[in-house]
């Protein structure tokens, strides 16, 4: 197939191009380069274009696309709760208009890139597909309003869509030359990692105060190329599966902030100083998945389970960036 990889010079979106060509997939990207990587488009032609400028667009639909993998948003929630007009631009008008050049094109399917974010503060110990939805961010509000348009979309128009819901990606392909470069970074496995390298202005621990078991963030981590592997199931599954879908993606284990930096210190075989600062807005407590629906409908099976062997990928490729 022809897959169009929107925002495919990004993190996430970079590992999944590089698993749709090892299927044999062609892959084109779309990506406005803001904070995507040159080096990371390794797999196919790179369309310059937007989201937020419609018109830009159809150049990326010149050759039949079968389907649209979609991977452009701002996924910071410190930063949507600071700036939420950016959040519901990108993420929600985006969407739309990108949905809305698929329907000119007669491209029907569409995975779509969502997140734990949507749930808010859990009311279970694990969280599953069928849990509450009340988002305490608006990232995690933007994403449930687009899968909200999927499900209308379905009903509409025919379009066939799944909404991965990802827990907390992490670690990166460094043998294959792409990994995690965020400016600034913001997440806690990147920056324990600088910590380690003597980088960085210091780690800082956002809330010691939380209702956990150390009183830091508990978060489900989960490799990037897991998450990549997910997208080709998504694929498969909807030449299948007419309508909207939702899977939620983790391993089913939790980790918290200190845990996190404890697995950093074994790995990197470094100290990891860090200081104790206050609660970061919008974080939930705890965010772990159950991921059981992705494993019996997709046949989803992570192959990292545990947080180590991530955070050694990700240690790789710290170690020698490609960008
Ligand atoms: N975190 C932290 N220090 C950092 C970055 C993150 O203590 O430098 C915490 C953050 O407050 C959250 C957890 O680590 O509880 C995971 O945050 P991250 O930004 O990695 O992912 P998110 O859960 O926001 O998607």
């Amino acid at each position: 197939m022809h897959i169009l990889v929107c925002g495919g010079a990004g993190y996430v979106g970079s590992h999944a191009c590089l698993a749709l060509s090892r299927a044999g997939h062609e892959v084109t990207v779309l990506d406005n380069m803001l904070t995507g990587h040159r080096e990371a488009v390794r797999w196919g032609p790179l369309v310059d274009a937007d989201i937020l400028r419609p018109e830009t667009l159809d150049a990326a639909f010149n050759r039949k696309v079968d389907a649209v993998m979609h991977f452009c948003a701002r996924s910071l929630v410190g930063e949507s709760v600071t700036d939420p007009y950016a959040y519901y631009q990108n993420n929600v008008t985006g969407t739309l208009n990108l949905l809305e050049a698929m329907k000119r094109h007669g491209v029907d399917k569409l995975v779509f890139s969502s997140t734990a974010a949507v749930f808010g503060n859990p009311v279970s110990a694990v969280i599953d597909e069928e849990h509450p939805k009340t988002p305490i961010n608006p990232y995690g509000a933007s994403k449930l309003m687009v899968e909200r348009v999927l499900a209308d979309a379905a009903t509409a128009y025919g379009l066939r869509s799944v909404a991965l819901r990802y827990f907390n990606a992490a670690g990166a392909a460094a043998d294959e030359g792409i990994g995690e470069s965020h400016e600034p970074e913001t997440h806690l496995i990147p920056n324990a990692l600088k910590a380690a390298a003597g980088e960085g202005a210091g780690l800082k621990v956002f809330g010691t105060d939380y209702p956990t078991p150390d009183g830091t963030c508990v978060r489900d981590y989960v490799h990037v190329l897991d998450l990549a592997d997910a997208h080709l199931r998504a694929l498969d599954w909807m030449q299948r599966e007419a309508g909207a879908h939702r899977f939620n993606l983790g391993n089913g284990n939790g980790f918290s902030v200190l845990e996190v930096i404890e697995a950093a210190r074994k790995v990197s075989g470094r100290d990891i100083p860090y200081e104790i600062a206050p609660r970061r807005a919008g974080d939930p407590p705890v965010l772990v998945a159950s991921s059981r629906q992705a494993r019996e409908r997709l046949g989803w099976s992570p192959k990292f389970e545990r947080v180590e062997p991530i955070i050694e990928t990700a240690w790789a490729w710290h170690k020698a960036p490609a960008y």
